[in-house]
């Protein structure tokens, strides 16, 4: 199982990615692709289908024995996104000695010093033309090499660097791709990349969402292998156990429910994110082709219970201070569930109850984290999910070190505790 998590992780260098992997996984598994333009049609008991929206979020369903008015809907959502850098257009930057480097953007929140003198690759999607304005072709691309680096200014030209240094988004944290060799390369080696990579004529690229990634593949590390390392691990350690569980849980009465959503890290508000009607809207249809009406879905949500899956803070040795004193989630202590007194999490007495119960069931420890007094804390998915869908939730994931580092360090026994517990749930 590990293994394949390190498989995923490498596999899914950015949210186009990962959602590939996703949907690749639940077609070989034999979920359907649904294609939302086009009416569901009938649904019944025991049928695996999926959509996408954006190539960028995705929502798996196994239908329950009974109905969703009758069973309601066991969910578990994560996300799919990491902070990272995204390619701003007209990138190329011509510098001194045929240098060049790409302009960027962040992307949500990452911590910038660790992006810093690493292997990074280029990843997303494609715009090419199509048949016609409003339908162009979308293409993947993953450049499966280390082909950019942003470095380090050297000590000797900051002697304070190791007293902390305040950084530019805009002129710290730009890549270098590469040394013009000839005319042909100039002001195209961006281009270049792009085209002999996906086999396409430059006249045919018509735009792209293109990212940074460490290009350094996961690995586990620590005298019995217990930790993991790797980019993008939240939320995409999550990602992964939900799809274990998935794929491993027996049929139940209640409808099955995975949504990995995208755009997390830039506060969920996009047709493709958690604050989306989406996919309140599937399950209606989902609702009304099984029971002919509106009341089915409002049934079923009252029914139904959610598990927001999004990685914790685990306590790290060298900062205990920063840590609530009495709730301080360990590595390998088990999924935590989160309480947030101003409800940035959705947890309450009553969802931590079910979850800690299904942990217990499932015979997997689990732990509990509140954010130090005098710390704010993140939000995640659970509560703006529940501001368009009125779900019963908890708000949850494994404990990891350095969060929206370029890199963090995660827990082997947390992952397989993790994916147990789910697996429990969704067989409930
Ligand atoms: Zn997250």
């Amino acid at each position: 199982m590990i293994k394949r998590l390190l498989k995923f992780l490498d596999a899914s260098p950015v949210n186009f990615l990962a959602v590939k992997q996703l949907t690749d996984a639940l077609e070989k598994a034999g979920f359907r692709r649904v294609d939302p333009c086009e009416p569901l049609g009938d649904v019944k008991s025991g049928d695996r289908f999926y959509v996408t929206k954006n190539d960028s979020s995705v929502y798996a369903f196994r239908i329950g024995c009974r109905s969703l008015a009758d069973a309601g809907f066991r969910m578990i959502c994560a996300h799919c996104d990491s902070p990272t850098f995204r390619i701003k257009p007209n990138a190329e930057m011509a510098c001194e000695g045929g240098l060049v480097k790409l302009n960027t953007e962040v992307y949500g929140g990452p911590i910038m010093s660790t992006w810093f003198d690493r292997p990074l690759t280029l990843a997303g999607r494609v715009i090419v033309r199509g048949d016609d304005a409003l339908s162009p072709r979308t293409r993947l691309l993953h450049v499966k090499r280390p082909l950019l680096q942003i470095s380090n200014l050297a000590i000797h030209f900051n002697r304070e660097v190791n007293d902390g240094v305040k950084l530019s988004k805009q002129k710290d944290m730009l890549p270098i791709l590469g040394i013009i060799t000839g005319e042909l390369e100039k002001g195209n080696m961006l281009m270049n990349v792009i085209c002999d990579e996906l086999d396409v004529k430059r006249g045919d690229v018509l735009d792209f969402d293109l990212y940074l990634a460490d290009a350094t593949p996961a690995c586990t590390f620590g005298v019995h292998d217990e930790f993991i390392s790797s980019g993008r691990l939240d939320d995409l350690s999550m990602c992964h156990a939900g799809l274990e569980a998935l794929l491993a849980a027996p049929a139940s009465d209640a409808t099955q429910v995975l949504a990995i959503f995208d755009n997390e890290e830039t506060g969920s508000q996009t047709k493709q994110g958690a604050g989306s009607p989406f996919l309140a809207s599937m399950l209606q249809r989902i609702a009304l082709a099984q029971s002919g009406t509106v009341e089915a879905f409002h049934q079923a949500v009252e029914r139904a219970f959610m598990v927001s899956a999004d990685n914790a803070h685990a306590w790290h040795p060298n900062y205990p201070e920063k840590y609530d004193p009495t709730n301080h989630p360990v590595l390998g202590g088990g999924p935590v569930i989160k309480f947030n007194a101003a409800q940035k999490y959705a947890s309450d007495a009553v969802s931590a109850s079910i979850f800690a119960e299904v942990c217990r069931e499932a015979g997997v420890p689990c732990q509990r984290f509140v954010n130090h007094s005098d710390v704010a804390g993140g939000s995640t998915l659970g509560n703006i999910l529940a501001s368009s869908i009125p779900l019963r939730g908890v708000d949850m994931g494994n404990a990891i070190l350095a969060m929206h580092s370029c890199r963090k360090t995660g827990s082997v026994a947390d992952h397989k505790y993790c994916v147990k517990a789910f697996t429990q749930f969704y067989s409930k």
